[in-house]
């Protein structure tokens, strides 16, 4: 049985197509000999705001004591810190939860159509904020895929809120639905920004567990590094593939593809 997926292409759909694939056993092997690389890392991002928060509290104690300007100051950076272990801790038991039903296969019938338009909705606020715009493109009626509908919308929101954060300010980010007939199969949803795009070299390290392109660039932008880690356990129950198309100055897409679409 095939696990599927991350597929790399150039934008202009050039000639090099790659596809790394893993079967079900390799990919075990490869997530035992990583587990150990991950319990590092978590720690290591937990320790870091747990390091601020307790260097903060500290200050206040001590030589900020009578200064309420400054402790002010000092608690939006703690409850910041705090927001990102809360986001950290979240994803983590997202993805143990994934780990568990890795092998069950959801069915429920999601209409992705009002699922976009969700999302979109609740994510125009923090598109404000970054000055993108969130353009959705969808067929009239619905599209249909077998899926667990909270799973979907994490994927979607991960790969939408990567575009909008990524993205460039005073574009749009285009959300695109298809469907190459009408029986749930073939269906497809783009997610495209028009930002910095992403080197080559890193794009089949995207879904790895706190791989980020840029660190600086990413922490600033509140990532945690498990959004897409997360987004590939999620596609894979759903026997769905991810492929990705990125120029570098021009911007990236990310496609969902689900059921037999697109060979
Ligand atoms: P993060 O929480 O850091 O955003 P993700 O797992 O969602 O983590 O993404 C991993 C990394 O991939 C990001 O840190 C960023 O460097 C890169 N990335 C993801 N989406 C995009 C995009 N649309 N454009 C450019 N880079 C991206």
């Amino acid at each position: 049985r095939i696990a599927p997926m991350v597929e790399i292409a150039d934008m202009k759909g050039g000639s090099e197509l790659y596809m790394l694939t893993f079967r079900d056993q390799s990919e075990s092997r490869r997530m035992d000999r990583m587990r150990s690389d991950f319990i590092a890392n978590a720690s290591h991002e937990l320790r870091t705001p747990l390091a601020s928060l307790s260097g903060f509290i500290e200050t206040m104690r001590g030589p900020a004591k009578d200064d309420p300007e400054a402790r002010e100051r000092f608690l939006g950076i703690m409850f910041e810190q705090a927001g990102r272990m809360t986001r950290l801790v979240d994803d983590l038991l997202s993805l143990s939860r994934l780990e568990l039903k890795a092998h069950m296969v959801p069915t429920d019938e999601v209409d992705l159509v009002p699922l976009i338009d969700h999302i979109s909705d609740s994510l125009r606020p923090l598109a404000a904020d970054l000055g993108v715009t969130i353009r959705t493109n969808a067929p009239e009626g619905p599209l249909i895929v077998a899926g667990d509908r909270d799973e979907l919308i994490q994927v979607f929101e991960n790969l939408m809120e990567n575009a909008c954060k990524y993205g460039r300010s005073g574009k749009t980010i285009d959300v695109t639905l298809s469907a190459a007939d009408g029986t749930g199969k073939g269906v497809e949803v783009s997610v495209k920004d028009y930002g910095p795009g992403i080197p080559r070299e890193h794009v089949p390290r995207l879904t790895e567990r706190f791989y980020r392109v840029s660190v600086e660039a990413s922490r600033s932008k509140k990532g945690t590094g498990l959004g897409l880690a997360i987004v590939k356990h999620i596609l894979t129950r759903h026997r769905a593939r991810l492929v990705v198309h990125s120029t570098v100055g021009e911007g990236s897409e990310f496609i969902v593809k689900f059921g037999n679409s697109g060979r």
